[in-house]
């Protein structure tokens, strides 16, 4: 059985950080301030508390300036619109991001609203439309982060994105849909599946490129994955019983006893049988997480560059 090389996101991660490094050290010396993200936090969502720690922690250790405003579970949409609105117009923020989800009682459009609202500018996240559509357009400067995160691991790792057969699962405006813009502006012949595609094992199969992005734990099996395929696992679920981690895990698997010491662990969308079939594979965790945080910070000093009005 075949053992598929580790797509090392941590490493990528790190690589990109050191890399912003001079140019946030040379942002703060010519504008004496330093690149400035905000991040609005409405709610208490546990997974949103422990992902935005650690978007304000990275972009404190790569020198930016990082915020964060809370607005509490009860907060409606035009005071969130108002809080987006002062950021738009805060000098010293660069980038907004508003954490989703929001509360569930601001209305089923809330997000969109949100996300229209946030300056394109300014919308570090890549998901207002003009941002959208400069990506539509192959032009795009500010580009969602989880999907460009993908294309640096690959392109970082020396996987050929150019001519191959490339695959999506999932078809979100967040993953999906700018993942397959960016495989097919590389020149990749792409497809993408989703929850009402055909023969989606067989269709997967086909991909030289498979990005797995639908949320469903352990879903992608070896009979979706062409032998030596590159397969990248964008999805991030959490098992919490350990009959559910048995099912995935041998008795004395490090998985295992990472479940024994926390009560839950993280896992992709694709079953860890398909490393014995891939090439190439990405890790959940230290896959595509830590790149869609670099990229984030990336963003930021993208926007930064162009309020101050210097190229990228
Ligand atoms: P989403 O729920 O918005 O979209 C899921 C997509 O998958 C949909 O387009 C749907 O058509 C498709 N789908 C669902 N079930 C399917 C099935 N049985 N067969 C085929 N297609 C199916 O989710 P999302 O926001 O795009 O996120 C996808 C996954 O990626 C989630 O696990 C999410 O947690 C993860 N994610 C990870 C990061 C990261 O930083 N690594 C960032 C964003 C999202």
């Amino acid at each position: 059985m075949t053992t598929a090389r580790l797509l090392d996101g941590t490493a990528v991660a790190n690589q990109i950080r050191a890399e912003l490094r001079p140019a946030v050290e040379a942002f703060t010396a010519r504008t004496g301030r330093p690149p400035g993200l905000g991040i609005i936090l409405v709610g208490e969502n546990p997974a949103s508390e422990i992902y935005v720690r650690g978007k304000l922690k990275s972009a404190g250790e790569a020198g930016l300036r990082a915020d964060i405003e809370r607005l509490p579970a009860s907060a409606s949409l035009p005071q969130l619109l108002d809080l987006v609105d002062r950021l738009n117009r805060s000098e010293v923020h660069d980038g907004i991001l508003v954490q989703a989800p929001l509360p569930a009682s601001m209305g089923e459009d809330a997000e969109s609203r949100v996300f229209d609202a946030v300056s394109p500018e300014k919308d570090v996240d890549g998901f207002h439309p003009v941002n959208v559509g400069r990506l539509v357009q192959n032009r795009a400067t500010l580009v969602a982060c989880t999907p460009s995160g993908v294309i640096e691991l690959l392109e970082r790792s020396g996987i050929t994105i150019a001519g191959a057969r490339a695959v999506v699962i999932g078809r979100s405006n967040i993953v999906g849909k700018p993942m397959a813009l960016l495989l097919l502006h590389r020149h990749a012949t792409v497809t993408i599946c989703h929850s009402r595609t055909v023969e989606l094992a067989k269709r997967a199969a086909e991909a030289d490129i498979l990005v797995a992005a639908l949320g469903r734990p352990a879903f992608v099996t070896p009979d979706f994955v062409k032998p030596g395929a590159t397969v990248v696992d964008v999805g991030i679920n959490r098992l919490s019983t350990r009959a559910s981690v048995e099912r995935l895990f041998a008795a004395g698997s490090k998985r295992l006893d990472d479940f024994d010491r926390r009560g839950s662990i993280t896992i992709g969308d694709v079953h860890p049988s398909v490393a014995g079939v891939a090439g190439a594979l990405s890790p959940v965790p230290g896959g595509v997480g830590p790149l869609t945080i670099a990229m984030l910070l990336k963003n930021t000093m993208t926007a930064a560059m162009a309020r101050a009005g210097w190229a990228g």
